[in-house]
Parts: structure tokens; C-alpha cells; sequence
């Protein structure tokens, strides 16, 4: 493996400081692109999970006791600051992760902005309550409390965005916060915690990389930590669910999907080909996002005329390769272990009698040749696979990457058992242009987020979360807070 000239060791946030690991180790940040060594992460332990849950622990009475207002001007000025780092922040993303730079840079982070300035607006709604008459020398009335100290662990698909989500809006109704990286991509956030931390009060904000196997027990199991929000593999959720059955603490995971893409023969088909291939799936991170729509199902009397529009949409603007370039429009598999994942599943679509309709290639050498410095980066090409049934391994596992799999229907009843017929319920898009099949499929289809005519048009206005295994809880300003019911005796 090359390595890279210069290696920047970058550092958790505990308590305002800047610290390596109690016992120095490290660990190397892989650049998907090309397979070298970038960065260096601290690998956290046991000693540093107790140093940051102190330090939130005391720094909350003193934010959770500032005004909504002034919580909201310093979320405000965080907002603001991304106007200055939102350019370094987006280049250590895609150096991270392989999210081509003018998705990171154009679509990211002014996604990040939004999010800090909503959570702001949401800052004054967090402690309100009801009143509630109760009799003539009654006065019942209801208040939201902040909950302390809350745990966000972030998956390496989308850690900036996974970060600002969690942060945000848990920081604006009065809790400190703790952000767990995922170890194969933490460099963006363990920089973006250094340039919190210029903003924000000590202990306010901490941020600690680790392995998730070594410190994610402990940090999730701390008497310190009241609340934990997971965005990351039913694995892990369930490992979280097991960690505080003893001592529960409320919950929210944001986990994985097998998201349908539905075409009727009603819809405008041009919009939809490009709504489910560039814009559904093979996306500027690779695929690699959970509601990617990785089940595309066409009604029988379009499917052919489909497939070649299918095509055309996703190949004709492909340009894989170098992740730094504005003009690369799609980038490598995340780290090593997804990318062997995801080739394995393509050889497993072609035995479980796959037809492959394009794609179907992976290797830096095959898909970037004459390019040796991408040679070692793990690269998956877009791959579209024909399958005539649902009930194979590559539809119903979460492949998570630009694999998709495409299936005919002949009626709307079939195209609604289709899409259900999964474990998971994160995202399902319908193009039709007949309103009523659109509100009948709103209402069928067992998905947290549904579009129509549309495809991850993710709002900040707007909940986000799954069904089913696809997890529970939103990352929303209430979920921040516990509600508390109290009587006024006046008689
Ligand atoms: P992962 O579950 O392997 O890791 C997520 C995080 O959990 C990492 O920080 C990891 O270190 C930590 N972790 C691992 N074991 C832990 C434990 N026992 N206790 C506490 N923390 C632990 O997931 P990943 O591979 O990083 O991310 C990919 C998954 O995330 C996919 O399934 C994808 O669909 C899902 N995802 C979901 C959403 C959503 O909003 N629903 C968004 C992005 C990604």
C-alpha cells in the first residue's frame, strides 16, 4: 500500500481540548480512491469515553439554564462558520469516503447550513408545552426538559450529514452532546468538532473516534448518557438495543433499507429513468446511501422501452474517477470491507440467474485503466440486474452500493405486495402522473419516507426515519426532549 507524503494525525474533542487517545493509538485513514494512507485517528478507549461523558455531563446545567435565544445564536453562528471551512470540510469528506467533491461541495454542506438554521428556528419550540385545564382549582400544563447528554454514532456513508443531524438539533433543546465517528471515516468530523468547539462552550460538543467493538459498549452503556441515537447497521442496533436492556434509555435507529423505485406506464418516462438511476441510485457517493432506491420495479407494458432509457440515464453523464475532480460524477466504494461486499453480491446476483443489463465490472484496473493511482481504490461500476422474482438474496439484502435490481409487475396490487415484501420500510418512490394511484400507493406502501414523481427529496423541514427494521425515532427537536406533566393546586 502507498503511503501518501503527508499524514495529518487529527485529534478528539474533549472538554474544549484537543487530545489524542490515552494510550496514543492510532489508526490509519484509508482514501477509497486510491487505496493510501491519508490521516491518521485516534483510537479511543475506555478512559477517554469516561473523560468525554464528564466533560458533557458538566458543561450541561449551564447550557441546558441559556435562553432558547441564546442557544439559537450560537447554532447560528455555527451555520455562519461553514461559510469559511464548508470547502475543507467537503475535500476531507470525499477524501474519506470517495463522495465526489461537487456533490460534497455544492450539495453537503450548504445541506449542513440548513440543517444548523433550522435547528436554530426549532430551539425556541423545544421547552414548550400545554396548558390543560383540570377542574376549577386545578391548572394542569405540560413542559419539555432537555435530557442531558445525548450519543450520536455515525455510520462512514455520510458522516458529516449524520453528525450536523444529531448535533443540531440536540445541542438547540439544551443537551450536550457526544459524537461517536465511525471508524472508517472519522477525519471530517473529528475537524469539524475542532472548528465547533472555536463556537461553542467546552464539554458543550465532544467528539471521539474509536472502534466500535472497543468503545461503543461502554459509551452507549454509560450511566452519563441519556439519550442514543444510531445511524448505522441493524447489527449494531440490535448490539445497542442488548446494551441498555438493563438500563434503558430512550432510543433512536436509523438503519438500513431496500427501497422501492415504482414505474407506471402513466408516468412521464424520461423523468423517471433519470429519477431512478443517476438520481435513485448511482449517486455521486457510490450507492452508498441508505435510501437508495436498490428495487426498481417497471410495469410489464413499459419494461423494455424502460430499460433502455434505464441505460442511457446512468451511462451517458458517468465519469468515475478522480474523486477531487468537478467533473467526476461518481466515486468508489467507501472502504475495503463494503467493496468486497458489494462484488461479492454482484457474483451472487449473476448465480441466484440474474441477467446483468449493464454494469456488472469492479476494479480499479478494469474500470480506470492507463490511471495506476487509482488501481488500488475500490471501484464498482453502475450495475443494473434482471431478476423475474423478489425473493432473491440480492432483493432482499442491503447491498449498499451502486447495485440495483429490476423487477416487472403487471398490476398496482402487485406492485404494492413487491414493495412490502421486505424486512425494511426507509424509502419507496412512485412515478405516476394519475393522482389517485399516487395517494393510493402513498397509503399502501409500509415506508417512512415516500416520494412521488420526486426521489430523495429530503427536506429539513421534514421528519426522517424508517419502519420496520429500518429502525424507530427521528432525529427531531422533540425526541431531544422528555415531556414532564405537571398540576398547580389553586383551590
Ligand atoms: P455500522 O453499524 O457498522 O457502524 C455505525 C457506527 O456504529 C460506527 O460508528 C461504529 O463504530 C458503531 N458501532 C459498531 N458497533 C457498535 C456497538 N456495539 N455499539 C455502539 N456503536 C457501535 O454501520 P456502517 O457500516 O457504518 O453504516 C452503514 C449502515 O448505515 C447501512 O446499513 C446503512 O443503510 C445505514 N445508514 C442508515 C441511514 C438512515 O438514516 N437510516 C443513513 C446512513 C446509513
Amino acid at each position: 500500500m502507498a503511503i501518501t507524503k503527508e499524514i495529518k494525525q487529527y485529534q478528539n474533542l474533549i472538554n474544549g481540548r484537543l487530545l489524542t487517545s490515552s494510550d496514543d493509538r492510532t489508526m490509519d485513514a484509508i482514501n477509497p480512491a486510491t487505496g493510501d494512507v491519508w490521516a491518521k485517528i485516534p483510537l479511543s478507549t475506555i478512559e477517554d469515553v469516561d473523560a468525554a461523558v464528564t466533560a458533557a455531563r458538566t458543561a450541561f446545567p449551564k447550557w441546558a439554564a441559556l435562553s432558547a435565544g441564546e442557544r439559537a445564536e450560537y447554532l447560528r453562528r455555527i451555520a455562519n462558520v461553514l461559510d469559511t471551512y464548508g470547502q475543507e470540510l467537503a475535500e476531507l469528506e470525499t477524501k474519506d469516503n470517495g463522495w465526489v467533491i461537487r456533490e460534497t461541495i455544492y450539495g453537503l454542506i450548504p445541506v449542513l447550513k440548513q440543517i444548523w438554521y433550522d435547528a436554530a428556528g426549532a430551539a425556541s419550540v423545544a421547552s414548550r408545552g400545554e396548558t390543560v385545564p383540570l377542574g376549577p382549582t386545578s391548572f394542569g400544563y405540560t413542559i419539555r426538559e432537555p435530557l442531558g447528554v445525548v450519543l450520536g454514532i455515525i455510520p462512514w456513508n455520510a458522516p458529516l450529514f449524520t453528525f450536523t443531524l444529531k448535533a443540531a438539533y440536540a445541542l438547540a433543546a439544551g443537551n450536550t452532546v457526544i459524537i461517536k465517528p465511525s471508524e472508517l471515516a472519522a477525519v471530517g468530523s473529528l475537524r469539524y468538532g475542532e472548528i465547533l468547539a472555536e463556537i461553542l462552550p467546552p464539554g458543550v460538543l465532544n467528539v471521539i473516534s474509536g472502534l466500535g467493538s472497543e468503545i461503543g459498549d461502554s459509551l452507549v452503556a454509560h450511566k452519563g448518557v441519556n439519550r442514543v441515537s444510531l445511524t448505522g447497521s441493524g447489527r449494531t442496533a440490535r448490539a445497542i438495543v442488548q446494551s441498555t436492556a438493563r438500563d434503558p434509555k430512550p432510543l433512536t435507529l436509523e438503519l438500513g433499507g431496500k427501497s422501492p423505485n415504482i414505474v407506471f406506464e402513466d408516468a412521464d418516462l424520461n423523468k423517471a429513468a433519470e429519477g431512478i438511476t443517476t438520481n435513485g441510485i448511482f449517486t455521486g457517493n457510490a450507492g452508498q446511501i441508505c435510501v437508495g432506491g436498490s428495487r426498481i420495479l417497471i410495469q410489464q407494458s413499459i419494461f423494455d422501452e424502460m430499460l433502455t432509457l434505464m441505460k442511457a440515464k446512468t451511462l451517458e453523464p458517468l465519469k468515475l474517477g478522480d474523486t477531487m475532480d468537478f467533473t467526476s460524477t461518481m466515486g468508489p466504494i467507501a472502504n475495503q470491507a463494503q467493496y468486497e461486499k458489494v462484488c461479492s453480491y454482484i457474483d451472487l446476483g449473476v448465480q441466484e440467474g440474474g441477467k446483468i443489463i449493464f454494469g456488472g465490472r469492479y476494479g480499479g484496473e478494469v474500470l480506470l485503466p492507463g490511471q495506476p493511482q487509482f488501481s488500488n481504490g475500490y471501484w464498482v461500476e453502475p450495475t443494473l440486474i434482471q431478476v423475474d422474482k423478489n425473493s432473491y438474496r440480492i432483493c432482499q439484502e442491503e447491498i449498499f452500493g451502486p447495485v440495483a435490481v429490476v423487477i416487472p409487475f403487471e398490476t398496482e396490487e402487485e406492485a404494492i405486495e413487491i414493495a412490502n415484501d421486505t424486512a425494511y420500510g426507509l424509502g419507496a418512490g412512485v412515478w405516476t402522473t394519475n393522482l389517485g394511484r399516487a395517494q393510493r400507493m402513498i397509503k399502501s406502501l409500509e415506508s417512512g419516507n415516500v416520494w412521488v414523481n420526486t426521489y430523495r427529496r429530503v427536506g429539513v423541514e421534514l421528519p426522517f426515519g424508517g419502519f420496520k427494521e429500518s429502525g424507530f425515532g427521528k432525529d427531531s427537536i422533540l425526541e431531544n426532549t422528555r415531556e414532564k406533566a405537571c398540576v398547580i393546586e389553586i383551590g
